[in-house]
């Protein structure tokens, strides 16, 4: 067993058991789960919606190369520089570059999976470059020295209670802070870094093709905020992240909204394409995207994972899921958690080291039925699951077990050998593992053989 799945299976049976946290997840996931109906109730055919949103994104991955060389010179004419970073080193490399050539000493940034991907923060601290989160969930997991808990409400285990205890702690406030309070209390201190910031650092939500630009959605203007203050901006972003069209976004803002959050649409949007233009008046003077790699390449040429490359992260699938709502978001030890993060971490970071997370499922199929853009999640767990035994990512004790239970299972004599009580104890006690944390197997007191007989033959 890996450290990381000896890990995982520590923090997992800890979470599991505390109530506190069960309270706090089921309260937040129950909000949304009572606002998402009002999203659903703009689409006429939601699965039509959800179907062409899957076709769009297939599209999109089948032509990447074209695609994004058509962003990439769309973009470029418009004065924007693109860089393709293979991996979370070379992103790095580029960042602290443009940071060191523009003397950056404080850096915004929104919110990004994918900066945490590459651990941009603890990079740059390293640097002497202080970066702030703008956004109030990450500006909270911040200060509380955590990474997100969730892809889309980073503070999503935290009550408005431990929120305030938090703020009184760092900033010296009242513990008994209204949210209202709390957030003008984060406004204030992020106004004053976007005025002294040099370099913005945002995500993409959507990467355009045909017109050369980004779009980023977000409910606090956060993002917008950061793009366009400082002289600097750089985007870093997936390369899965790319839509074909700006018409796309027709369908994609309000299915990212309503799957996300609950909204018909996101309060802010934005598209951005490039740095500010001659006879404009406001904007960044430069404009950096970075493509990143990082593996996905590794998930496009596996035609059954490839699927999971049209996810649009909008954290549908964390909320639906029983074991993300038992263990939480810091349990996996991963960037990505939830359904989505068990099926593509394995492949960005090593079947070996995650190859557990696949098997930590139950496989009711509930994170598929849920999803924005119809990704067949627990089929690709499963695959998951069938890659890391045929890469021999099995212990010997399991391979002999498995041996052993198929060769009873196809034996009729063997099956009928002895009654159930004592096929229930020669099983437990050999399955020792299994038992650890699951219910014990349970055989029928009489054997098939015995129950058809009494059946038909009276
Ligand atoms: S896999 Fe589907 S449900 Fe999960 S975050 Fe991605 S788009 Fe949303």
């Amino acid at each position: 067993m890996t450290d990381t799945s000896e890990t995982f299976k520590a923090k997992s049976t800890i979470k599991s058991a505390d109530l506190e946290h069960r309270h706090k997840i089921n309260f937040n996931i129950g909000r949304y789960n009572a606002v998402v109906p009002h999203g659903k109730s703009q689409f006429t055919d939601l699965t039509l919606a959800r179907e062409r949103a899957k076709n769009i994104k297939w599209r999109a991955l089948e032509t990447l190369d074209q695609q994004l060389e058509q962003f990439e010179m769309k973009f470029t004419r418009k004065g924007g520089k693109v860089i393709w970073a293979k991996n979370a080193k070379e992103a790095l490399d580029h960042i602290i570059s443009i940071c060191k050539e523009k003397n950056c000493k404080t850096l915004v940034k929104s919110k990004s999976m994918v900066t945490e991907e590459i651990h941009l923060n603890d990079f740059l601290k390293k640097n002497n470059i202080e970066s702030i989160e703008t956004d109030l969930g990450e500006y909270i997991q911040q200060l509380d020295g955590e990474p997100p808990y969730h892809i889309v409400t980073p503070a999503m285990h935290k009550s408005k209670e431990d929120v305030a205890k938090l703020f009184a702690e760092k900033f010296g406030t009242d513990p008994k802070l209204t949210p209202e309070e709390l957030t003008l209390v984060a406004r204030h201190k992020l106004r004053e870094k976007y005025a002294g910031a040099e370099v913005g650092i945002t995500g993409a939500n959507f990467i355009i093709s045909d017109i050369g630009a980004v779009a980023i959605t977000e409910n606090e203007g956060n993002a917008r905020l950061s793009c366009a203050w400082p002289k600097t901006h750089i985007v870093i972003a997936g390369i899965e992240k790319v839509i074909p069209s700006i018409t796309d976004l027709a369908l994609f803002w309000p299915l990212l909204s309503t799957y996300g959050t609950g909204q018909k649409i996101t309060s802010y949007n934005t598209i951005v394409s490039g740095s500010r233009q001659t006879n404009e008046t406001d904007g960044p003077e430069d404009m950096y995207v970075i493509l990143l790699d990082n593996n996905r390449t590794t998930i496009l040429a596996n035609p059954k994972q490839r699927e999971s490359l049209y996810c649009i992260r909008c954290g549908a699938c964390l909320n639906a899921c029983p074991v993300y709502k038992n263990i939480g978001g810091h349990a996996y030890g991963t960037t990505y958690s939830g359904p989505i993060g068990s099926v593509i971490t394995p492949h960005l970071q090593g079947m070996e080291d995650f190859k557990h997370l696949s098997f930590a499922s139950s496989l009711c199929g509930n994170c598929t039925e849920v999803c924005a853009v119809k990704i067949n999640l627990h089929e690709l767990l499963l695959e998951n699951r069938s890659e890391a035994v045929n890469s021999g990512y099995v212990s010997f004790g399991e391979k002999t077990a498995w041996k052993i239970w198929k060769r009873a299972s196809l034996s009729r004599s063997m099956m009928n050998m002895s009654n159930g009580n004592i096929k229930n104890r020669l099983v437990n006690n050999i399955f020792k593992g299994w038992k650890k944390h699951r219910g014990e197997l349970h055989f029928s007191k009489k054997t098939f053989n015995e129950l058809w007989r009494e059946r038909f033959n009276g």
